[in-house]
């Protein structure tokens, strides 16, 4: 089927990513309140025209190296708090999306697991 490329349309991408954390929550009474560590995963996705020229919305390349800079370096391996206050999985998706937004137009959502099957979701300041 021959694909109208003119036809430049509205599309959304996701591309996940990975890194290993430590982290406490010292207003939560439990055994979060401890330092523990999580695998977590995220998703970022991004939203725009499909250029008819490249047939694509965004290099998947550069969104790997703009994740890499900003998020992967600072909290791969690293103590979560020393970062955020409060490291809650909602507050670690807002900072997500705070660091890559300058640098990643069309960023539509940023969603992380803590654990498995366990995920927030933010889609930005208007809380859509
Ligand atoms: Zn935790």
């Amino acid at each position: 089927m021959a694909i109208d490329y003119t036809d430049a349309r509205r599309m959304r991408l996701d591309v996940e990513f990975s890194f290993a954390a430590a982290h406490r929550l010292p207003r939560y009474e439990g055994p979060c309140f401890r330092l523990h560590g999580h695998n977590y995963k995220f998703l970022v996705a991004l939203e725009g025209d499909v250029d008819p020229a490249t047939g694509m919305i965004a290099d998947f390349g550069k969104i790997k190296d703009v994740v890499g800079e900003e998020v992967l370096a600072r909290a791969d391996h690293r103590n979560l708090n020393d970062i955020l206050d409060n490291p809650t999985a909602e507050n670690i998706a807002r900072w997500i999306w705070e660091v890559l937004l300058p640098r990643l137009p069309g960023l539509c959502e940023v969603r992380l697991f803590e654990i498995p099957g366990c995920c927030v979701t933010y889609r930005g300041p208007g809380g859509r």
